[in-house]
């Protein structure tokens, strides 16, 4: 039996852990969490009886509380409660799927308390993976990627010794906007950017799938999870999203995971691991695909990827700025206060203005968020 601490219940990865816990006995839940949708929070802790629901939004605790009063479920809020949620005694495995950075203090604490951790939220390592994994070593816990190019990495991994490893080879989408210019790419709208075509997914992965912000996102992602350099890490557009992502290795031999794009393989395969369970999700036939085609991504026109890049051989708090300025940029975007190609344009004067701290501590990271945040809001004149 597996207890499962599930952090952000409500969105898209959430859910579907969900759906897997429907469909394995083996699986129980001891806590779930969202930031504000009360509704569903309370659907899901009737089906799945945790002891403990955390809701971020404080405004909704009173609300859920109503909702739950005739359980004896705890209701929790803030990150206090996301804390005592990702520490919880009978979860052995915390499911990290809130969004944004947000999820790095639950992540430590799961880590502190010697939880195994199935990680889907990259923004988490990519901002303080310099913490994290050497944390998650000194502590023995192990952090099984849900990410799907990460998870088919990971399994192309198997048995094999790491320093056989050449290079890591990440596949990515391309996403809407494959193929256009940035004239083009001025008047997309939210709803263009929303439209993805192999995923379905949160609001704020499928706006960075549309900049390729996502996939530079995950070269450091795979960085820290792998421990490879990110000029080791080579990005392949492949809109089939068929080949996952895969690994070279130093006699030419190229090792990849295929399927067709459904998330639940790999937050399955991270509940399970290393055992392989069943699973009733659609087959891949090759001969019905009959064509798998790769170009080089265009990093010119989505700037964004480029910046992610310099961010990431910057290092220390520079992808914290990255980050924290794609977060609110794509937030901007999505309330139609900002335009889509604004988002790298956010991003980069943002960059510029930092000034960078090698080994940020967690509280310079946060600093650096809400700095990072400041500076945004002051340009696009905002009120806090
Ligand atoms: P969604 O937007 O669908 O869901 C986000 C979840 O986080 C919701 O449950 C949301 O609650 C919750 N949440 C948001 N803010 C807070 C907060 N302050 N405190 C607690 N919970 C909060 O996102 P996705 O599921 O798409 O993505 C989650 C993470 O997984 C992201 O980091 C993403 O990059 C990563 N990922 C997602 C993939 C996918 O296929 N969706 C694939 C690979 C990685 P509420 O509903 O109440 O807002
Ligand atoms: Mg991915």
């Amino acid at each position: 039996m597996k207890n499962l601490a599930i952090l952000g219940s409500t969105g898209s990865i959430g859910t579907q852990t969900l759906d897997i816990v429907r469909n394995n006995k083996e699986l129980k839940v001891s806590a779930l969490a969202a930031g504000s949708n009360t509704a569903l929070l309370e659907e899901q802790a009737r089906e799945f009886h945790p002891s403990v629901v955390v809701i971020y939004d404080e405004t909704k605790w009173g609300e859920l509380k109503d909702r739950l009063s005739d359980t004896d479920i705890r209701v929790l809020c803030k990150m206090e409660g996301l804390l005592e949620a990702a520490a919880l005694p009978e979860a052995d495995t915390v499911v990290a799927a809130v969004v944004g950075m947000i999820g790095i203090r639950p992540a430590i604490a799961a880590i502190e308390s010697g939880k195994t951790l199935a990680l889907a939220n990259k923004e988490t390592l990519v901002t303080a993976g310099h913490l994290i994994m050497p944390l998650a070593r000194k502590k023995g816990v192990r952090i099984l990627p849900v990410d799907s190019e990460h998870s088919a990495i990971f399994q192309s991994l198997n048995g094999e010794k790491r320093d056989s490893v050449e290079t890591l080879i990440l596949t990515a989408s391309g996403g809407p906007f494959r193929g256009k210019k940035e004239q083009e790419l001025k008047g997309m709208t939210a709803e263009d950017a929303l439209r993805h075509p192999n995923w379905s997914m949160g609001q704020k992965i499928t706006v960075d799938s549309a900049t390729l912000v996502n996939k530079g996102l995950e070269v450091m992602e795979a960085g820290w999870l792998f421990d490879m350099p990110v000029e080791r890490i080579q990005v392949v557009v492949h809109p089939q999203s068929i080949i996952h992502s895969a690994v070279e290795f130093v006699d030419g031999a190229v090792i990849a995971q295929l399927g067709m794009p459904d998330m639940r393989l790999p937050i399955q395969y991270a509940l399970f691991y290393p055992e392989r369970r069943p699973l009733n999700i659609r087959r891949l036939k090759l001969s019905e695909i009959r064509e798998l085609t790769f170009e080089e991504p265009d990093t010119v026109t989505f700037r964004g990827f480029y910046l992610a890049m310099e961010a990431a051989k910057g290092g220390g708090s520079l992808p914290t700025v990255f980050n924290a300025a794609n977060e609110r940029a794509v937030s901007l975007f999505l309330s139609k206060r900002a335009s889509f190609t604004d988002i790298a344009g956010i991003i980069e004067y943002c960059m510029e203005k930092h000034s960078v701290i090698k080994e940020p501590s967690l509280e310079e990271i946060l600093y650096t968020e809400a700095e990072t945040r400041r500076l945004i809001d002051e340009r696009y004149g905002i009120r806090a």
